[in-house]
Order: C-alpha cells, then sequence, then structure tokens
C-alpha cells in the first residue's frame, strides 16, 4: 500500500489552511445566532460578517459595501451575466455581452444559456496561441448594444493571466460595464479594483485556503441590477438566503492570510513551477508547455500536451504513485471532450488529449517535483510504447527521445 500523497491540484481545490479553520470553528456550535434575529447573541453573527466584508474588500481596495457573499463563485458568475443582462435589456440600453472562448464553465454556459434560451446576443472572442485575448478584438467586437464585457482575470486549466488593464481602461472609456471572473488569480494576484477599472469581479474561498460552497461577487458602488437569489432581505436586501456565517468568515480569514503571505508565496511558488517546467522540458522528448510564460502565467500552473497518450491514463499512473494531478478543469473532467480551452489555444484534439496540469500552492515542496520528476518521464514512455498514436508520429520522422527508445 503506497502511503505518500503528492498534491498537485491547488487549482481544482485547496485545503483549508490550520489558521482559517481556527476562526470558522467558534461559528458552528458557540455563536450560531441568525443574523437577521433581533436579540443581541445575533449580533456577533452579524459583527463576523461585517469583519469579513471588510477583510475581503480591504484585500481589493473595495468598500465593505461593495462586497457580496455569494454560495461560490460559479454563483457570482451567474448573477454578473444574467443581473446585469436582464437590467440593461429592460432599460432599453442593449443586450450584447462579449466573453471569451477561454472562460470556465460558470461563464460559458450561462452565456450560452443567456443567448439560446433568452436571446441575448454574445460575442465570444478568441485567444491568441498562448490564451491571451487581443484588445483589438475586444474593440472589434463592441456594438452600440455591448452593455457588459466578461474577461477572466486568469485562466484555470493554462494560467495565463489576461491584460485586465487595458480592458478595463477600454471599458471605462466606452461606458461598457467589466466583469472579471478572478476565481483563479484572487489566489495569486495583487488585484486593485478601482486601479484596474473593474465593475464586477466574482471569487471562490476555496481556491485560497478557505471553505468550500462560500464566494463573492464585488458590485462597484452604486451599480445595480437584477438580484439573481429571491427571498429575504439578507445581504442589504440583494443576495437572500441565511448566511453562511462559518464560511464567510473562513472566506474573510483566508483572504487576510492569504495577502499577508503573498510576497513570500508568490516568488517561492513560481519558483518551483518553473523547476518542474524545466525538469519536464529536459526529461520528456515532444513535451509541449501551454499557456503563457514567466509574469503572463499564474505562478502556480504547469499544463503540457505529451503527444501519443491520452492525459486520463497518465492521471491513473500517477494517481498509482500517490499524485493527485488533472487533466483540464476539475468541474469537467467527467467529460471526454478535449478542454474547450486547449482547442482555443489551437491545439490539435490529439494534443489537447494528451494534456496534464499541475498546479502548485501554500504546502507544494522541491520534494514534490523531485518526486514527480522523477515518475513521469517513465510514465508516459511506457504509454507511448503502447501507443499507436505515437507510432504514427514516429513514422512522420519524429525523433523519439532518449526515453522512449
Ligand atoms: N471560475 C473559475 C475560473 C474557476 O476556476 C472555478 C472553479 O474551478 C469557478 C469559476 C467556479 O468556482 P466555484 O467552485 O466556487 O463554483
Amino acid at each position: 500500500m503506497l502511503n505518500k500523497q503528492v498534491y498537485l491540484d491547488y487549482t481544482a481545490t485547496t485545503p483549508v489552511s490550520p489558521e482559517v479553520l481556527e476562526a470558522m470553528l467558534p461559528y458552528f456550535s458557540e455563536i450560531y445566532g441568525n443574523p437577521s434575529s433581533v436579540y443581541s447573541f445575533s449580533q456577533k453573527s452579524r459583527d463576523a460578517i461585517e469583519k469579513a466584508r471588510s477583510q475581503v474588500a480591504k484585500a481589493l481596495n473595495a468598500d465593505a459595501n461593495e462586497i457580496y457573499f455569494t454560495s461560490s463563485g460559479t454563483e457570482a458568475d451567474n448573477w454578473a451575466l444574467k443581473g446585469v443582462l436582464e437590467r440593461m435589456r429592460k432599460a432599453g440600453k442593449g443586450d450584447h455581452l462579449i466573453t471569451t472562448k477561454i472562460e470556465h464553465h460558470a461563464i460559458l454556459h450561462t452565456a450560452n444559456y443567456l443567448e439560446k434560451i433568452n436571446n441575448f446576443k454574445v460575442t465570444y472572442l478568441p485567444v491568441d496561441e498562448y490564451g491571451r485575448v487581443r484588445l483589438e478584438d475586444l474593440k472589434n467586437a463592441v456594438t452600440d448594444k455591448t452593455v457588459l464585457v466578461s474577461i477572466m482575470f486568469a485562466n484555470n486549466e493554462v494560467g495565463t493571466i489576461e491584460p485586465v488593464k487595458e480592458i478595463g481602461a477600454f471599458c471605462r472609456e466606452n461606458k461598457i460595464l467589466f466583469h472579471t471572473d478572478a476565481v483563479q488569480a484572487a489566489a495569486h494576484l495583487d488585484i486593485d479594483v478601482k486601479d484596474l477599472n473593474i465593475d464586477l469581479l466574482s471569487m471562490s474561498a476555496h481556491k485560497m485556503y478557505g471553505p468550500k460552497g462560500i464566494g463573492a461577487l464585488y458590485i462597484k458602488s452604486p451599480l445595480k441590477f437584477e438580484n439573481f437569489m429571491h427571498g429575504g432581505a439578507q445581504e442589504r436586501g440583494r443576495r437572500a438566503s441565511t448566511e453562511n456565517i462559518a464560511g464567510i468568515v473562513g472566506f474573510g480569514a483566508a483572504m487576510e492570510i492569504l495577502k499577508s503571505r503573498l510576497s513570500e508565496d508568490r516568488p517561492r511558488i513560481a519558483k518551483l513551477r518553473d523547476k518542474l517546467i524545466k525538469g519536464i522540458l529536459n526529461k520528456i522528448p515532444h513535451a509541449k508547455l501551454n499557456g503563457a510564460l514567466g509574469d503572463e502565467r499564474l505562478p502556480n500552473n504547469v499544463n503540457f500536451s505529451f503527444i501519443g497518450v491520452e492525459g486520463e491514463t497518465l492521471l491513473l499512473d500517477l494517481d498509482m504513485k500517490g499524485i493527485c494531478a488533472s487533466t483540464g478543469s476539475a468541474c469537467s473532467s467527467e467529460s471526454l471532450d478535449p478542454s474547450h480551452v486547449l482547442l482555443a489555444l489551437g491545439l490539435s484534439h490529439e494534443m489537447a488529449h494528451g494534456s496534464l496540469r499541475f498546479t502548485l500552492g501554500r504546502y507544494s515542496t522541491e520534494d514534490d517535483i523531485d518526486y514527480l520528476l522523477s515518475v513521469l518521464p517513465d510514465i508516459v514512455a511506457r504509454r507511448r510504447a503502447m501507443s499507436p498514436l505515437w507510432e504514427d508520429y514516429l513514422k512522420q520522422g519524429a525523433d523519439p527521445g532518449p526515453i522512449s527508445k
């Protein structure tokens, strides 16, 4: 029985850190009052929520009254898109959304729904081979009916960071609202919503050492649009449902801790990322790095395609060695379709199928990377030796390299 476990899937989710867990614990069975109740016992619950709201707001250079807690990043994305478009159409201002082909399904499927079921117009921008949106394409897509641009801050599969500052400036100049899905970016980058001209921003706590099932939407004041959850008057009348107090407290604590550690964690994680990228390129022939390079890539993301093999099989082999990785976004891992992100970057179906994503985090170590590099070349070589695809590839004249000979 193998005891070793190396977790390299921090983009799928992160563990709740011990400090965050400690902050949350009292809010399960000691301070459990419903924040909407009038007695003073509930004041402690209300105070805890407002403290967390300030912690999240401070990390974004936002005001506390601009933060609305949701049940997830997915809910924040749904709310932003549906809420703004419905309001804008009702007000006669327009019905056109611009987004990209590489968004998370929380955006893409919502945009599809708005387009197919509710007759909104949606433009899906292409990206370049590194996964970057071109400002020129955005400018060309705008019409007099464009009311919202939703472009992710950083991609969850290949880690590419989008030119958010330029996009924000363009949208502000043209009086178009700008939403960004920062579910991945917020865990690794400094984000200043004022400096970046962001109107709406989605986040999720479980990507930053907080609990699952809690997210937030930043809504620039005084922007008003349709509610998504209808019911009680929670979240200043804009998001109904009894608050997940422990989750909210955990989110606030996670955000504050993350911010205080960012300048130390980011370069350390980026160094491990670069070691892994270099190691794979040196040890595995015909390995293609997917996504952008250096500072245009999230510090924790490594995504490779290995021609001639299936990512799913490599995942099972890695699992046998105690290594947790991914072959696309966690949410689509039950689907056998190739990743829409890799296809948008111009990869063939074969290359997209042969992809592996390793994502690092606060608790990743040099030993984790060394261990992965000690087993992965052999795993890829063995699978290639059995693969008709790899055989075909070699017949085209490719040098098999030292390991696969
Ligand atoms: N947006 C991005 C970019 C993501 O990576 C994810 C989750 O992987 C989500 C949205 C959904 O967040 P949640 O799991 O909180 O619903």
